[in-house]
């Protein structure tokens, strides 16, 4: 039998939870690339409106979110936590594994949850253009809703490869009404000067971050709006932590392992988070990050700082990087193709709070028919990372006959990325 645990809607979380008000560690801070020093709030306003800097900043435990944004989280949230009894029925494990659903959102993905704040935040400091970058789609289209919502253009820089094989996405942000342009392109100085060394260059997310960053810096009513890696941004996805936190309790669970995948650590983060408090008191618990094998910033990559772009125009960010040149190999999880990580979730694998992962596309794509067939839910690619592990938990518990509790999020479906299962 299925077992959905549902919240009512007025159990929706009413505030975000930021871990850097608990951690016994200190961050250490973004850096300005010219002067090696912590980057000032005034040059980070060139590209974020204020109350974002400061919610990156920020050390305050708990942060209210505004009514307006409570009320467009309304539209899909809470979401759903499920019981992958099918799951669970066919690996004959003793484990109760249990799935946050968020692909239960407009676009299909967790990233909703932030570009909805992103936008409100935006437009109550005046912003006109909200302009961004996208690989395979879903920030681009979150963000497209979600400038939608609030009045404000959106402008797309999308990796010309994603932009000429995936049009699902394309076409989805032009319902919302945003504008994708494929990257590199003759828009910027930094695409044209792409382009006339390599005019068949594929592109990357760095590329793009890059195209969309000196499009920003160009205009005055513009800002730029970033879907992963930063803390505001990892802040806000603690919505999905914190509904699980509240499920859990309404059915007399403790989680014994917590798993998400990593591309940029937002929907991992945002998952496991609100859970490092009980890890920091003593209890008993373990967040595994899972990436691909082809891009493993956290199992391979060097703990330093780097840039977040290609072009090197963003701050320095001390984080676990494979080098802000790494072309990851096009695998089909292109929200996973990032080669940085997190500075917050660097910091806990660094820590030893947080452990990593890495497997590699075949194995993940078993994984993931498996779990269409069992569970009726075509995962996102990326997702499928976040399944695989949990699986091999389950495998794991069932070898020793242990009644272990897995938590895993399903950042998203992958109703537009079929092509990539056959
Ligand atoms: C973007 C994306 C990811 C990876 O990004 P994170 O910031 O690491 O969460 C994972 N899953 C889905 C469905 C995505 O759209």
């Amino acid at each position: 039998m299925r077992i959905r645990v549902e919240l009512e809607p007025e159990e929706l979380p009413r505030q975000w939870y930021n871990v850097l008000a608990d951690l016994p560690f200190k961050l250490d801070p973004p850096l300005d690339p010219e002067t090696k020093k912590t980057v000032s709030p005034e040059k980070l306003s060139f590209i974020f409106p204020a109350p974002l800097i400061e919610q990156e900043m920020s050390d305050r435990r708990f942060i209210d979110i505004p009514e307006e944004v409570l009320k467009e989280y309304a539209i899909y949230r809470p979401t759903p936590l499920i019981r992958a009894t099918y799951l669970e029925e066919y690996l004959q494990t003793p484990a109760r594994i249990y799935y946050k659903y968020e692909g239960a959102s407009p676009t299909g993905s967790h990233k909703t949850n932030t570009a909805i704040a992103q936008a409100y935040y935006n437009k109550i400091s005046g912003t006109k253009t909200l302009v961004t970058e996208t690989g395979a789609g879903q920030w681009g289209s979150a963000l497209s809703y979600a400038g939608a919502k609030f009045g404000l253009e959106v402008k797309v820089f999308m990796v010309k490869v994603s932009f000429e094989q995936k049009p699902m996405r394309k076409y989805l942000m032009k319902v919302f009404g945003g504008s994708v342009t494929p990257s590199p392109s003759e828009e910027t100085p930094f695409g044209r000067e792409i382009l006339k060394k390599d005019p068949d260059n594929p592109g990357s997310l760095g590329i793009a971050i890059g195209e969309a960053l000196q499009t920003v810096l160009q205009r005055n009513d513009a800002k730029y709006a970033l879907g992963s890696v930063l803390n505001h941004v990892l802040l806000h996805q603690t919505v999905i932590g914190l509904e699980i936190k509240k499920q859990l309790e309404l059915i007399g669970e403790n989680p014994d392992v917590i798993i998400g995948c990593h591309g940029g650590g937002s929907n991992f983060g945002g998952t496991i988070l609100p859970f490092v408090p009980d890890r920091l008191e003593g209890k008993n618990i373990r967040f595994v990050a899972v990436e691909p094998q082809s891009c493993p910033s956290l199992t391979k990559g060097e703990y330093r700082y780097d840039f977040g772009d290609t072009a090197g125009l963003t701050p320095l960010l001390k984080m676990y990087t494979l080098g802000k040149d790494f072309i990851p190999p096009k695998i089909h999880a292109g929200g996973l193709r990032y080669h940085g990580s997190a500075p917050i979730i660097a910091k806990l694998v660094k820590e030893g709070l947080v452990e990593a992962v890495s497997y590699p596309q075949e194995e993940i794509f078993k994984w993931a028919k498996l779990f269409a067939k069992l569970e009726g839910i075509i995962p996102a690619p990326e997702s499928a990372h976040a399944i695989t592990h949990a699986a091999i938990e389950a495998l794991k518990a069932k070898e020793v006959k242990e009644e272990k509790v897995i938590v895993f999020n399903l950042s998203g479906h992958g109703l537009f990325d079929l092509t990539a299962y056959v």
